[in-house]
C-alpha cells in the first residue's frame, strides 16, 4: 500500500459538509465560512510514548485525538466544520489503519466535522489534528474577560481523568459499569460544544480543563488580571468512583489531575438568573464552585480552612 492509496482508502471517507468547495485530493481544501463569521482555529499534537502509549489500542487514539481538539473549539464558543490530519507512523499497517480511521471517523460524523485534507509521512509515530471552526464576528470566548465578583462554574465532573487513568494503570479496581464510564470519559471526552456555543451569550471567560483545574483555572486568572476562590467541597465528583478513593486523594485528583475536558467559566452576577434558567430547563450542565476575587492567586477552601495544592498540571518541558 503506498501514501495515495492508503489516503484514499482509509481517510477519503466519511460525510462531507456542503461547506467544503474541495476536500481530500488536491494540494489544498477549498472551504467557505457563512458571512459574517470568523474562522477558529487549533492544533494539537499526540506523541507515542509521551501521550499514549506505543501499543495503545488505535481506535481509541483516534476517538481521543479529535475529541480532545474539539475541545479547544467548545471552549472558544465555536461551531466545527473541519480538521485537518497529520499523521506519522513508523510502518502502514493496514489493522492500524483501519481501527484507527475507523474511530476517527466516528467523532467526525458524530460532531459534523469533515476531515479535508493532511500530510502522511513515515517516521516515529505521531499524530497532528488542526481543528477549523466558526463564530459570529466578535463572539468568540476567551480567557480575559474574568472580573472581580464573577462566579465560576464548571460544566460537569473533574477527577475523571485522573481516575481513569488510576483504572488504566491498575491502581483503582471498580464495578463494571463504572470501567465502562471511565473508559469513555478517557478515550473518547465528550467536546462541551453546545455548552460552549450558549456561554457566548453569557460567560465573561472561558476554557476548557485539560490540564486540571488548578492550571487551567489560573490561566484565567493571569489572562484577566484576577484570583480566585474555589470551595472545593462545591466541586462536582463522579460517584462512579468517589466512594472507593479516600477524600483528599479525590479532591488532589478534580483539582490537579488533568484530563477531564469539562468546560471551566465564569459569568458575572447580573446574568446569573438566565444562566439558573438554562440549567433549570436543561440547556445547560453547570456548576458554581467559586468566585472570581481581586487578591491574585487562587485560594482553596475546604470546610472553611484555606488548603494548598502543590501539584501545578503537566507542562512538557519541566
Ligand atoms: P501535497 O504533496 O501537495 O502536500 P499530498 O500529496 O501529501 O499533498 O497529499 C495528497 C492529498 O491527500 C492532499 O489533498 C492532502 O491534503 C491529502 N492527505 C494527505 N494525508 C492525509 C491524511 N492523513 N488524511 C487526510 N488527507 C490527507
Ligand atoms: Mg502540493
Amino acid at each position: 500500500m503506498d501514501e495515495f492509496g492508503l489516503i484514499h482508502q482509509y481517510f477519503a471517507r466519511g460525510m462531507l459538509r456542503e461547506d467544503v468547495a474541495i476536500g481530500i485530493g488536491d494540494d489544498c481544501a477549498v472551504l467557505s465560512l457563512e458571512v459574517g463569521h470568523e474562522l477558529v482555529v487549533s492544533i494539537d499534537t499526540m506523541v507515542a510514548g509521551v501521550h499514549f502509549p506505543h501499543d495503545a489500542d488505535p481506535g481509541r487514539i483516534g476517538t481521543r485525538a479529535l475529541c480532545t481538539a474539539l475541545s479547544d473549539l467548545a471552549a472558544m464558543g465555536a461551531q466545527p466544520h473541519w480538521f485537518t490530519l497529520a499523521l506519522t507512523m513508523p510502518t502502514a499497517d493496514a489493522g492500524w489503519l483501519s481501527a484507527f480511521s475507523d474511530g476517527l471517523f466516528d467523532i467526525a460524523n458524530r460532531y459534523q466535522c469533515s476531515l479535508v485534507g493532511g500530510d502522511t509521512t513515515c517516521g516515529p509515530l505521531c499524530i497532528s489534528i488542526q481543528v477549523h471552526g466558526s463564530v459570529p464576528k466578535g463572539r468568540a470566548l476567551t480567557r480575559s474577560g474574568a472580573r472581580p465578583d464573577d462566579v465560576i462554574f464548571v460544566t460537569g465532573p473533574l477527577g475523571d481523568g485522573a481516575a481513569a487513568l488510576a483504572v488504566i494503570n491498575k491502581q483503582l479496581t471498580v464495578r463494571t459499569a463504572s470501567y465502562d464510564y471511565l473508559q469513555k470519559r478517557f478515550y473518547s471526552p465528550a467536546p462541551r460544544l453546545q455548552a460552549g456555543q450558549l456561554l457566548r451569550n453569557l460567560a465573561s471567560a472561558t476554557i476548557d480543563l485539560s490540564d486540571g483545574l488548578c492550571a487551567d483555572l489560573g490561566k484565567i486568572c493571569e489572562a484577566s488580571g484576577v484570583g480566585a476562590l474555589v470551595d472545593l467541597a462545591r466541586i462536582p465528583l463522579s460517584a462512579h468512583w468517589k466512594e472507593q478513593v479516600a477524600s483528599d486523594r479525590a479532591l488532589q485528583w478534580a483539582v490537579t489531575g488533568g484530563d477531564d475536558y469539562e468546560l471551566c467559566f465564569t459569568v458575572p452576577q447580573e446574568r446569573l438568573p438566565l444562566l439558573e434558567e438554562w440549567i433549570n430547563a436543561g440547556k445547560l450542565q453547570a456548576t458554581p464552585i467559586g468566585k472570581v476575587t481581586h487578591k491574585l492567586g487562587i485560594g482553596w477552601l475546604k470546610d472553611g480552612k484555606p488548603r494548598n495544592f502543590a501539584k501545578k498540571g503537566y507542562n512538557h518541558f519541566d
